[in-house]
């Protein structure tokens, strides 16, 4: 198992629709790390053991305890990314945001609000020896559809239909190349009030964008960046630590449904999810295979994107998210192969 990426299982409850509709229980937990799954008739029954499984009755307390890690890497200056990945309706945004009573106690508002209580304790611990540390975190929040890249806090929405662009250029201080978004809003934050204002806003963009194309935020990248710098100034040192942490909420991976009539709008995305997600699951494998030289980053945008925060001194969790009855088996096993491979 790679040190650098950690993949986890969420097992979301029965939805109350699977509950009517007399869906049977497949998946079930082993062990702290295991679980069973029966496949169905003359297959055979799977038995993984993962980076955490974290069971049905497992609250969002416990599953920012699996990410906890990659947290704390970023406000120690290492750059991190936190995916969810699974059908729609397995989890995924419920495990980043939260939702209903209670929303925005996902991992995203629980590691926002570590990261800044981190920054503030090593500020104030510097300030007791006397060395002065100052600390900013810009927060930037984007959409990846059909392999375009949406700015979702441009306000309006306008002048990006077709795209923003990745760049890449070399970081002054280290002089190592960097990828970055030609012209993305950045917003400075300073609590985690200000990032759930610019979260709630993109999402409002986010369903706006979606009237018009069906349902697009379940069949695009949601990508929320925090750029964190923080300096310690002594009486002859001064030290500059910077990090990014990217929290993904990443598209249905379920297959194209070859049974409804999709028109060829949608084929399209389906095939550009497909290939995205296969993306991040070579690049993934490639990281964790020594022999291999060669990691496909330009292979898609988000990986594209994501470049600087997967591989190298980088810390990632994975949060693969399923269902735990028999109508999602097929896109249970499937989830649990990519699981397999990235870890
Ligand atoms: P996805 O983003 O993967 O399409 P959602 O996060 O929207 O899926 O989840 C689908 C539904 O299931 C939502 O109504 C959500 O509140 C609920 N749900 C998902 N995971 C859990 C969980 N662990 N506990 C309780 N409800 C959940
Ligand atoms: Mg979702």
């Amino acid at each position: 198992m790679k040190d650098s990426i950690k993949v986890c299982i969420r097992l979301r409850p029965p939805s109350a629709m699977e509950q009517a509709n007399g869906d049977e229980v497949v998946v079930h937990q082993l062990r702290e790390n295991t679980l069973s799954v029966t496949t169905g008739e003359g297959k055979p029954n799977l038995e993984c053991a993962y980076g955490a499984v974290l069971g049905s009755e497992c609250g969002q307390e416990d599953v920012f305890k699996a990410v906890v890690g990659t947290v704390e890497g970023v406000a120690d200056g290492i750059n991190g990314c936190i995916f969810t990945y699974g059908q729609t309706g397995a989890g995924k945004t419920y495990t980043m945001l939260g939702s209903g009573v209670g929303k925005h106690d996902g991992v995203t508002a629980r590691s926002v609000k570590m990261l800044f209580e981190h920054l503030k304790k090593n500020s104030a611990a510097s300030a007791e020896g006397g060395d002065e540390a100052r600390f900013s975190v810009h927060c930037s929040f984007l959409q990846i559809y059909n392999e375009r890249l949406h700015d979702l806090l441009a306000g309006g929405g306008e002048g990006n239909s077709s795209g923003l662009n990745i760049r890449e250029h070399k970081n002054r201080r280290s002089g190592k190349p960097e990828v970055f978004v030609s012209g993305l809003s950045e917003y400075r934050v300073t609590s985690l009030d200000d990032v759930l204002t610019l979260i709630d806003a993109g999402s409002k963009s986010r369903a706006l964008r979606s009237t018009d194309m069906n349902d697009v935020s379940s069949r695009s990248h949601a990508v929320l960046q925090l750029s964190v710098e923080a300096e310690s100034v002594g009486e002859d040192f001064s030290v500059l630590k910077r990090a990014k942490l990217n929290l993904v909420d990443l598209a249905g991976s379920e297959k194209m449904n070859t049974k409804a009539n999709i028109t060829r709008g949608h084929k399209n995305e389906l095939t550009n999810i497909n290939s995205s997600l296969s993306t991040l699951g070579n690049v993934m494998a490639a990281l964790g295979d020594k022999s291999r030289t060669h990691v496909p980053y330009r292979d898609s945008k988000l990986t594209r994107l994501l470049q600087d925060s997967l591989g190298g001194n980088t810390k990632t969790t994975v949060i693969c998210c399923v269902s735990p009855c028999s109508s999602a088996v097929d896109e249970t096993t499937s989830t649990l192969k990519f699981a397999d491979r990235a870890r």
